[in-house]
């Protein structure tokens, strides 16, 4: 089942050739903002899809540059809307639909939501920000045009988004992972079974945050429902860039609205098909601010055999995470999500952490603070020191150095708004 059977399906050489007509008019596009203008984007001619890689990147600090107008390349009457990123690592960038563009986001959105197995018949609670973050609009305008009954709730606010998923028989939520998790602590806490307590509850969207293959489990064992990895970036509208159908191997990216590329970050050219890398992406279907060769800074990989649920849009592997959000501790590579990997699997610690690095010395220290369960902080103390140990242990086995582990009660650990802060950095340099 297809929300745009035509566009999800198309043979590849089709798709190819859309893209390429499409790769022009950006450029054409992006030739009458002022920043690509001073960049002399007109000077680059494109006659086949390879010749984008002759085109300069565009990064974060770009936009930053540009701002605030200097990536618009429409008249500005004819500019809608503004979004800008989260802000998750520094000044916010900034971004400009016209109608035409906020209508394709939605019809993107809706064709995730759809993919996913959502009707006009769910009732969609969407526990993300409405407001600058894309979330909450995003999926607003998707779920709108699949006809479902909205529920705005934005995040926050726990007890009422628990008493209002009960009452309407909410169906189909979306929340960022770190969220989702802490809705899960929250019930676990006041003792509710939510599969019981919401028994129509059928479908998670997860998204804005890296989170492990083991996290999407215990969220679908916990709510007893499908969960469903869904990527984004305001740069790129925000929600509906890529997303899981639903043999969930990999999340299909919408190669109508976007051109990717999957580089290696140091050298930029690209890696070999099916290798991890930086997503690279121009828009094809954005009128009032093209984007040509963004550098996404986020670490996947193309999947290279094609999906047996029909569509032809290439699919990328669970995002690893930002590039900036690696962790290098004694020369070891370390990503935040595979901590949370580990702790998710052991029985005990509930599901908010933090990683602290510290330099005491000459030396650089990982400690990874751990909320446990109330209830083993009445057990001896050597049964705590023998989880403690276990945790450190096992996260060894994984990032190949053994942190410090702290043991924390239950709500100890500050929860973000927004995206989780997972890691706070303390080093000297
Ligand atoms: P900010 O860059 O300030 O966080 P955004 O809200 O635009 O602002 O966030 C987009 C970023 O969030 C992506 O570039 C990516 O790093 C992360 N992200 C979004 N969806 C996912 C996902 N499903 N899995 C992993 N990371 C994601
Ligand atoms: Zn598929």
């Amino acid at each position: 089942m297809y929300w745009d059977q035509p566009t999800e399906t198309m043979p590849r050489e089709k798709l190819a050739a859309l893209q390429l007509a499409r790769l022009k008019e950006t450029l054409a596009r992006a030739a009458r903002a002022p920043f690509y203008r001073d960049r002399g984007i007109a000077d680059y001619s494109v006659t086949s899809l390879s010749d984008l890689a002759k085109l300069p990147v565009t990064t974060k600090q770009d936009l930053r540059d540009a701002y605030p107008y200097g990536m618009v390349s429409i008249p500005l009457e004819k500019v809608v809307r503004l979004h800008s990123s989260s802000g998750t690592t520094g000044t916010p960038t900034v971004v400009y639909h016209s109608t035409h563009d906020i209508d394709a986001w939605t019809e993107l959105v809706a064709r995730c939501m759809f993919m996913a197995g959502v009707r006009n018949t769910d009732i969609f609670q969407n526990m993300t920000g409405y407001g600058l973050f894309t979330g909450g609009f995003g999926f607003l305008y998707g779920a709108e045009r699949l006809g479902c009954l909205n529920i705005p709730t934005g995040p926050g606010n726990t007890k009422r988004q628990l008493k209002f998923m009960k009452d309407f028989k909410t169906s189909v939520i979306h929340a960022i992972p770190s969220y989702a998790l802490y809705l899960a602590d929250t019930l676990e806490t006041m003792g509710i079974d939510p599969r019981k307590e919401f028994p129509d509850l059928r479908i998670i969207f997860l998204g804005a945050e890296p989170h492990s293959e083991e996290t999407r489990k215990k969220i679908e064992d916990f709510f007893g429902v499908s969960a469903f990895n869904s990527y984004g970036l305001s740069e790129m509208n925000g929600p509906g860039v890529a997303f899981e159908c639903p043999n969930r191997a990999g999340m299909h990216i919408w190669e109508d609205a976007f051109l990717i590329e999957i580089v290696d970050p140091v050298s930029l050219q690209p890696v070999a098909p099916g290798e991890l890398g930086e997503l690279v992406i121009t828009t094809l279907n954005r009128e009032a601010m093209p984007i040509i060769r963004y550098r996404t800074k986020d670490l996947t990989a193309a999947i290279v055999e094609r999906c047996s649920c029909g569509r032809t849009h290439t699919r990328i592997k669970r995002i690893t995470g930002r590039s900036d959000d690696m962790l290098i501790l004694k020369g070891v590579n370390i990503f935040p999500v595979q901590i949370e990997q580990v702790l998710i699997g052991i029985a005990g610690v509930r599901r908010n952490y933090q990683i602290l690095l510290e330099t005491r010395g000459n030396n650089d220290h990982m400690i990874v603070r751990v909320e446990i369960d109330p209830n083993l902080f009445t057990d001896e103390l050597k049964a705590l020191e023998n989880l403690r140990k276990r945790i450190a242990h096992e996260l060894r086995d994984e990032i190949l150095i053994t942190p410090e582990v702290e043991l924390c009660k239950p709500g100890s650990i500050p929860v973000a708004e927004g995206k989780a802060v997972r890691v706070i950095d303390k080093r000297v340099l």
